[in-house]
């Protein structure tokens, strides 16, 4: 197994631009294509070719330079099956859950419906590396633009059924205002207090707060804690069900 370099840069005011880069076979992928200016100056830094696009969903702040960046490239573009339609200039369409080849690894999309209901997590099991685009966020998940409550919860149950150690790459860099909401929720996590203060530490230091991993998420993440009995108190939801915990929460921070 090679080792896959990971360079993760700011693109458009608040998305992430991610390179995932195989030295060996020399392949290049870009994680979503926010910003094809800003992708190809990456690119250019770091000396790479870019060969293949891996889409996590349709929306325009995620397929923007799909079109430059082929244009310049030739780059394969990858998305989902089911999503297929809108994809701009899509060329291979593979199902959730079945494997693909880049360069000498095998990924695969993990349906993550909820955002949009064509979402896909992109996952390199081998080398437990993550990329979630919009779904999860650290200690935040994606709007519910298309899917209901209990889809999303759905599909972050299976994003945290993933190995504790699972890095995690997200699409949006959110986390300091998703720690306010988060602490207003479950002010008694000592674990998301400390993230909290680390948070702070980084962003005043013009810092990401990404990656971050499934196991830091999975204690900190109040999207991922509908069944935390701290955060039923606050809510006064102790006996509810997981979904009705979850569209509560997801409805507060709507409004937050
Ligand atoms: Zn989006
Ligand atoms: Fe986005």
């Amino acid at each position: 197994m090679t080792n896959l370099e990971i360079y993760q840069f700011n693109c458009r005011p608040d998305n992430f631009g991610l390179l995932v880069h195989d030295p060996e076979i020399g392949v290049t992928a870009s994680i979503d294509t926010p910003d094809g200016d800003a992708i190809n100056q990456a690119l250019e830094e770091k000396g790479w070719t870019l060969s293949h696009i891996l889409l996590t969903h349709h929306h325009y702040d995620h397929v923007d330079g799909n079109a430059a960046l082929k244009k310049k490239w030739g780059a394969v573009i990858v998305g989902n099956e089911a999503d297929a339609a809108r994809l701009p200039e899509i060329d291979l369409t593979v199902k959730c859950g079945s494997p693909f080849q880049f360069g000498a690894h095998e990924v695969r999309f993990i349906d993550t419906p909820g955002h949009t209901i064509g979402h896909v997590a992109i996952h390199f099991a081998e080398q437990k590396l993550l990329f979630t685009g919009d779904a999860l966020f650290s200690l935040g998940c994606g709007r519910l633009f298309e899917g209901s409550a209990r889809q999303m919860l759905q599909s972050l149950n299976t994003l945290a059924a993933l190995p504790d150690e699972t890095v995690v790459y997200c699409g949006h860099e959110y986390t300091q205002s998703n720690a306010a909401f988060a602490l207003s929720v479950d002010p008694e996590n000592e674990q998301l207090r400390a993230r909290a203060n680390e948070i702070d530490q980084l962003r005043a230091k013009g810092l990401p707060t990404l990656p971050t991993t499934i196991g830091a998420e999975k204690a900190t993440n109040p999207f991922l804690r509908a069944g935390d009995a701290g955060i039923r108190a606050v809510l006064g939801m102790a006996d509810a069900d997981d979904v009705a915990v979850f569209a509560e929460i997801r409805q507060r921070k709507d409004s937050f």
